[in-house]
């Protein structure tokens, strides 16, 4: 494939954007990164999911490249899209290719020999390969030429064992700054917290590059959390009633919930496929090409899935299980939408969940102050998963960021930042904004469970379950009761008007609040920590969220749902029939030829733009010109078929 040369392109930013990317405007800090990049400086990039990273070192290889500057190295963890992120570069014109080990010989002899004749713009490898001494050798080869431009570090947290994707090979990187400091750095991650940010800056040399952060909200995103009480059933409704054939990702925390979870979505009419790593590479690589290239895949998958995946329709994350901290939860939900059309993250969560997690934390062999840490990410996730307030105000609260200033600075995509400006603690587009949930004072139920739990200790020597010990508060005359003679005590039968449910919630939330701790060593028996004495004396009152939505509050939620703010509505909704109809034809000409490249459907045109092109109508190439999404080479390469397939439908219609 050749570069695309368009007849008067100039090296601005803007200018590259308009030609080669077909897009109109930068978004948030692109444009910034993209100069300084440009002008050689080095750069850290902290950029939600589907804010538009690629372009910030596409962009400058491509301008640098131009200038007689030579190739961009880019370091990307997951070979498996290396072939995708390459292609679609390809589409756009621009001379990529990727060194990876699938590869044979004689391929990666051709690519060698390629970059090394100055064919390349940008080249992709994996970290394991840059410490090769053939690689490094290549590489030196280059830059005595003066054609080493520029080293991208993509998802850079994967140097940090804070981050979720911690990777030893990133380590070594060092190497490209140390061998050779005069090249210009730039690394990207969408994982935000300050301890994984301060670890890149310090593992990979970082300290002089300029930090760009941008707001870590995602507008499109709508966030629920529900109470776990079947979560198959809840799952099945969430789908079927909001994202039937639809796009998806459902995480579950162990491979065999997965391979359950995807049978039973199957034997409802489904198109599901699992995903974990204990399936073959070859299995592995089928359903995430399927996921790819079909626009209706359920995928059941554990976290193992997902890194790199930048299919920009999938329109719904569901987590059945609590994923471990809220970094690993807002990357996994940051894969749904990154078209900018509105998309669902969904979880159900339950007290085994808290459960759960607070084990495998006790029982991992890490040292005790990384099992603090790890506590304590966990704790700030139940607290969001508990809370009664705005959902994206505590997330974005827990990146450092104030969620009115987030929405001054919106870099969402193109005219929705002004459609969703927040007030303070109202986003408008969480369960809880969406439908406040009901609060109850469980101060005197709490302080029943502390002093079950206190007592029970002190009469008997030893700690029970959070069964046992709910029997005991309500009362109940079970054989384990008389077997201690718990019904001796005074808190037995003291919070009998109380629903297993609902205590079930405020022990859950006990937990939480690390006023309890779950003893994983001793059967998953209850002990009091410091923050329950508080509590227990009545002087901090604790107010939670109800446990059973009671009668009332359902009422209460269909009155407040008149006063919610309408959705964004799908790419197509707006068309006429008539652009209906040249919408599908566009969608099945662009099936047949993404197959036939092998490539999946959104690299050859998004939704958005083939809806842009449905609408126009358009009768010649002008009319395709300044639509977004064409650019030059895709102008020059599919013009004509658009033109095509719209002119058969208005010949039918
Ligand atoms: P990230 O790597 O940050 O998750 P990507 O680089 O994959 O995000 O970009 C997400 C999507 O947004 C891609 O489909 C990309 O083409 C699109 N995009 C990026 N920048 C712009 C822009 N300035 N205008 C329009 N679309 C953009
Ligand atoms: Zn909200």
């Amino acid at each position: 494939m050749n570069d695309y040369l368009a007849p008067a392109l100039n090296d601005n930013p803007q200018a590259i954007l308009r030609d080669v990317f077909g897009y109109e405007r930068f978004r948030g800090p692109q444009q910034a990164i993209t100069r300084h990049v440009i002008e050689g400086g080095d750069a850290l990039v902290l950029m939600p999911t589907g804010g538009g990273k690629s372009l910030c070192y596409q962009i400058p290889a491509i301008a640098r490249q131009r200038a007689g500057r030579g190739v961009t190295l880019v370091i990307s963890p997951l070979i498996a899209l290396m072939h995708d992120q390459v292609g679609a570069l390809r589409e756009l014109g621009v001379a990529a290719a990727f060194l990876n080990s699938t590869l044979d010989w004689q391929q990666a002899d051709e690519i060698e020999r390629r970059l090394l004749a100055g064919q390349l713009t940008l080249l992709y490898a994996a970290p394991e390969r840059v410490g090769t001494p053939r690689f490094l050798g290549l590489l030196d080869t280059l830059h005595a030429h003066g054609q080493l431009s520029l080293f991208a570090i993509d998802e850079a947290h994967c140097v940090s064992q804070w981050g979720h994707d911690f990777r030893p090979e990133y380590r070594q990187l060092t190497v490209l700054h140390e061998r050779w400091p005069d090249v210009p750095r730039i690394a990207l991650t969408a994982t935000a917290d300050a301890i994984t940010r301060a670890d890149i800056v310090e593992r990979l040399q970082l300290q002089n590059a300029r930090p760009f952060i941008s707001s870590f909200d995602r507008p499109n995103i709508r966030y629920a959390i529900v109470e776990k009480k079947d979560a198959t059933r809840q799952l099945l409704q969430f789908i079927g009633r909001q994202h039937a054939g639809e796009a998806g990702i459902v995480y579950c925390q162990s491979r065999r919930r997965v391979e359950e979870l995807a049978t039973t979505l199957c034997a409802h009419g489904l198109h599901a496929l699992p995903y974990h790593a204990g399936l073959d590479a070859d299995v592995r690589q089928r359903h995430q090409d399927c996921f790819l290239r079909e626009d209706d895949v359920v995928m059941v998958a554990t976290i193992a899935f997902g890194m790199g995946i930048d299919k920009p329709d999938v329109r719904f994350v569901a987590h059945v299980d609590m994923p471990k901290n809220i970094e690993g939860y807002y990357q996994e939900t940051g894969r749904a939408g990154r078209d900018g059309a509105l998309a669902d993250a969904w979880m159900a969560y339950g007290l085994q969940d808290v459960v759960n997690q607070r084990r495998m934390i006790d029982e991992s062999v890490a040292e005790e102050d990384f099992k603090q840490i790890m506590r304590g990410k966990l704790d700030a996730l139940l607290a969001l998963a508990e809370s009664t307030g705005c959902r994206r105000e505590r997330l974005l609260a827990y990146f450092g960021e104030d969620m009115a200033a987030a929405s001054a600075a919106a870099n969402m995509p193109d005219g929705q930042s002004a459609r969703l400006r927040y007030r303070p603690g109202f986003c408008g587009q969480c369960d809880n904004c969406l439908h406040p949930p009901e609060v109850w004072d469980a101060t005197d139920a709490a302080r029943k469970l502390l002093s079950a739990v206190f007592r029970v200790q002190q009469a008997s020597g030893i700690s029970f379950g959070a069964g046992h010990i709910m029997d005991i508060v309500r009362g109940k005359h079970t054989d384990k009761v008389a077997q201690y003679g718990h019904q001796r005590l005074s808190t037995f039968g003291a919070g009998a008007d109380y629903s297993e449910a609902q205590l079930r919630s405020v022990l859950r939330q006990l937990i939480a609040l690390g006023a309890i701790q779950v003893d994983a060593r001793a059967f998953n028996t209850l002990k009091l920590l410091e923050s329950a004495r508080p509590i227990l004396k009545g002087e901090q009152p604790l107010y939670l969220r109800a446990a059973d939505a009671p009668a009332r509050e359902k009422r209460e939620r269909r009155g407040k749902q008149g006063n919610a703010r309408r959705p964004l509505p799908p790419v197509a909704a707006d068309l006429d029939a008539a652009a209906q109809q040249r919408f599908a034809a566009l969608k099945a000409w662009r099936a047949d030829t993404a197959r036939a490249q092998e490539l999946p459907a959104y690299v050859i045109f998004h939704d958005a733009t083939l809806a842009a092109i449905a609408a126009r109508a358009p009768q010649t190439l002008a009319d395709l010109q300044g639509i977004s999404g064409i650019g030059a080479a895709k102008l020059d390469k599919y013009g004509a078929d658009v033109l095509h397939v719209c002119a058969g439908i208005n010949a039918a219609g």
